[in-house]
């Protein structure tokens, strides 16, 4: 008898509940210990692929004496299950709150195991998950496959701003920032000096769907501010002190030299075919997924600077 088969004789054994559920899929989770209380769990700097199970994205938390602090929960529920089963194998703390730096896939789709405690996100991160979770969630799907099963959109419950707060041992200032998308949450823990943020991206390039190229260049200015003693990012291992500052600055670099070839390009009637297979830049050889992310940016990134130049040039005297 197939496990499909037994499963609907038997819809409450927990092998069955696995099955359906992409528990069965094993992200193989190892939260490193980055400094004091803080753990980082690590996804690969890949596209999204059945082999990966979607997870490219980093996650973290925060031991803090009065509970447990969760900075995103991975692309799906079973990677959101496995992360909470990681944590209760470091610490007896229960969760208390988890936080979601933005609306993306694969930040926050790991909410539904998390469905006990408070999910926060900036407002505009709600909206974005109230109006397009769904969707990104069936992309996902497709693109991953098995390890989605039983994963649905789960937004955030509640929502914060800019401010800090005490938690246990840690002092934990909110940052409301906006680039990468509309609205980026940032975490800067006062008391470690790490930043946790959804923005950076470290040997992995910066992923522009949904940005906004001169709010994310004054989000990276406000961190690089910050000076974190660790920059835990997007994607990408974690860093510390002067390699922080490189890594916030090579992403500036990325975004500016982006912004500044496609203006170019819009000022000489370039079309979107042309600017495909461009050469680019050797120094930023180091970028995983270079090219492939370029191209996505040609496709939605180049158009809105596109009309951008047109409307400058029929602007009336
Ligand atoms: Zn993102």
């Amino acid at each position: 008898m197939s496990v499909w088969r037994a499963c609907v004789f038997a819809l409450l054994l927990p092998a069955c509940a696995a099955a359906a559920h992409g528990a069965d899929f094993d992200y193989r989770l190892q939260p490193r210990a980055l400094t004091t209380d803080t753990w980082v769990v690590e996804g690969a700097t890949a596209d999204f692929s059945p082999a990966n199970g979607g997870d490219i994205a980093n996650s973290a938390f925060i031991v803090t004496g009065a509970g447990v602090v969760v900075i995103d929960t991975g692309p799906s529920r079973a990677y959101g299950e496995q992360l909470r089963a990681a944590i209760a194998r470091i610490t007896a703390e229960p969760v208390v709150a988890v936080y979601n730096t933005h609306h993306h896939p694969d930040h926050m789709l790991g909410n539904q195991a998390f469905a006990d405690v408070p999910v926060y996100a900036l407002p505009g991160t709600r909206a974005a998950a109230d109006e397009v979770g769904a969707t990104l969630a069936g992309n996902l799907y497709r693109l991953v496959g098995t390890a989605m099963r039983g994963t649905e959109a789960y937004p955030p419950s509640a929502s914060v701003a800019a401010g800090e707060s005490v938690l246990g041992r840690h002092r934990l200032r909110l940052l409301a920032l906006r680039g990468h998308t509309a609205a980026d949450l940032a975490l800067f823990d006062v008391d470690t000096g790490t930043l946790f943020t959804g923005l950076v991206f470290n040997r992995r390039t910066p992923a522009t769907p949904d940005a906004d190229p001169a709010a994310w260049r004054a989000s990276l200015l406000e961190l690089q501010a910050l000076a974190p003693r660790w920059l835990v990012p997007a994607a990408g291992p974690p860093v510390a002190d002067a390699q922080a500052q490189a890594v916030l600055a090579h992403d500036l670099d990325y975004l500016d030299w982006l912004v500044g070839h496609f203006e170019a390009a819009a000022a000489r009637g370039a079309d979107m075919a042309e600017l495909l297979d461009a050469p680019l830049p050797e120094r930023f050889a180091d970028l995983a997924l270079l090219r492939a992310e370029y191209r996505r940016s040609v496709s939605h990134l180049y158009p809105r600077i596109e009309r951008a130049a047109l409307a400058r040039t029929r602007a009336p005297e």
